[in-house]
């Protein structure tokens, strides 16, 4: 299974990622980071597919995906 780290210290809760993921992988957190903003974190990362998506479109780098290769798993919604 693919896992997704969020820096939330890095993060400076853009929300782009969490708009981009095709999984709804991603959310934000009602907590704060030293920024000073609310950053992402996972909400349910057994959806993740490992497709990267949320890494490449991070502004700040703040996420890293470790994956053997992306998972082509279709969900029921
Ligand atoms: S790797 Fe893909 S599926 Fe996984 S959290 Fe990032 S955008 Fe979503
Ligand atoms: S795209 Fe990057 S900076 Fe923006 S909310 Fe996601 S992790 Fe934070």
């Amino acid at each position: 299974m693919p896992g997704v780290t969020i820096d939330k210290n890095h993060c400076k809760g853009c929300e782009l990622c969490v708009k981009a993921c095709p999984q709804q992988v991603l959310g934000m957190s009602k907590q704060i980071g030293l920024k000073g903003y609310f950053y992402a974190e996972l909400v349910d990362g057994s959806r993740c597919i490992g497709c990267r998506i949320c890494a490449v479109v991070c502004p700040d780098v703040a996420i890293e995906v470790h994956t053997h290769g992306t998972s082509f798993v279709l969900f029921d919604y």
